[in-house]
């Protein structure tokens, strides 16, 4: 048994991520602020004797003897990270160097959930994690996406200057239950206007891509990233490498709903990315023949049944 640490532990991936740990029988610490996370997502796990909750913001140290940290803490939508840029570059750096700062004085294995928003609006396609990508440091994205490169600079750093034990991981679009409805990604938007009877907002012609991953498929990945040999520190990306256009995302979405939403256009917005695949043979040389398993449309229909459920009851993010 070991006491992990979770930061974003109410969020949608962060909420997985703890039910997988205390299941393999871990003592779980879920450290979150609550800004796009909920109890809601955790409140089953209460149940687990070691499982704590914990409200508390990465931007200021926290200390707790703790053997791993997953550090995914940080708003992903781009509707929630836009809502306040500088908390959000706060949230990856400032969290960064206190999770770091624990680690090294735990002398604890951290892990830093970091993204293909490294990768930019990229030129080179499917992305490797040799591609140091094309970002516009000074747009609506860059306080992710500068945010999270320049988390993954201190990993770096601290490994190299301190031997703090790191892993970093790359992940691609990912969905799934526990997703915010009101999060503003793609397949929660879809998703919820399918289900809701509206509209559904195609941004620009709907022909760029996106490689979209079940949720089961990156917390795998994830976990046997963090158990991998100390020599390898990564980044490895972790996500599905079958690639769909929005309008074909939409078309599944509706068939799947039996939804008779229409289609319609709005802007694109600045710097979105035209295109994104990842190349995945060092996850499978490296994490055990890790690749993801579930089909789109199998995840989708589970999504679907979450949010069917969720938009029944009462709203978990209202308080
Ligand atoms: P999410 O918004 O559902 O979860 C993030 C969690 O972090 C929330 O519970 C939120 O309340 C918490 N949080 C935010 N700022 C915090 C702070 N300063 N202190 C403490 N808690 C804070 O997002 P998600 O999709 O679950 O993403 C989890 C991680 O994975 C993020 O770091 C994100 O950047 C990364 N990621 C996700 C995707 C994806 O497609 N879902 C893709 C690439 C990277
Ligand atoms: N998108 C869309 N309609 C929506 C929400 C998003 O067409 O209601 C598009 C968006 O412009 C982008 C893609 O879907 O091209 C994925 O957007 P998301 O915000 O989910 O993720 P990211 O752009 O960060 O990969």
């Amino acid at each position: 048994m070991k006491r992990i640490l979770v930061t974003g532990g109410a969020g949608f991936i962060g909420s997985h991520l703890c039910e997988r740990l205390l299941k393999e029988g871990n003592e779980v610490i879920c450290l979150d602020n609550y800004f796009t996370g909920t109890k809601a997502n955790i409140l089953h796990l209460r149940d687990y004797p070691y499982f704590e909750m914990v409200r508390h913001d990465i931007t200021h140290p926290f200390f707790a003897e703790v053997d791993q940290i997953y550090n995914m803490a940080c708003p992903a939508s781009p509707v929630h990270y836009q809502y306040n840029p500088i908390k959000t570059i706060k949230t990856s750096v400032m969290g960064a160097v206190n999770m770091l700062g624990l680690a090294k004085r735990m002398k604890a294995r951290i892990l830093q959930a970091s993204t293909s928003e490294v990768y930019g609006d990229p030129t080179v396609h499917p992305q490797p994690e040799s591609y140091w990508g094309n970002v516009n440091p000074i747009g609506l994205r860059s306080c992710y996406d500068e945010g999270k490169r320049c988390a993954e600079t201190l990993f770096m750093d601290y490994h190299n200057s301190n031997q703090v034990d790191i892993k970093i991981i790359r992940i691609f679009n990912t969905y799934g239950p526990n997703m915010n409805p009101n999060d503003g990604r793609v397949v929660s938007n879809f998703i919820v206007q399918a289900l809701q009877g509206k509209d559904i907002t195609i941004y620009g012609d709907g022909m760029q891509t996106r490689s979209f991953q079940y949720v089961d498929d990156l917390v795998e990945g994830t976990v046997r990233m963090m158990n991998t040999s100390d020599d390898f520190t990564g980044p490895v990306n972790i996500g599905n490498p079958h690639e769909f256009t929005m309008l074909e995302l939409a078309q599944n979405i509706l068939d799947l709903t039996g939804s008779s939403s229409k289609l319609v256009h709005q802007p694109l917005p600045q710097d979105d990315p035209k295109q994104r695949r990842p190349d995945i043979s060092l996850a499978k040389e490296k994490l055990n023949g890790w690749e993801p398993k579930v089909h789109l449309r199998e995840g989708l229909t589970k999504t679907i049944a979450y949010f069917d459920e969720i938009l029944a009851g009462p709203d978990p993010y209202a308080h």
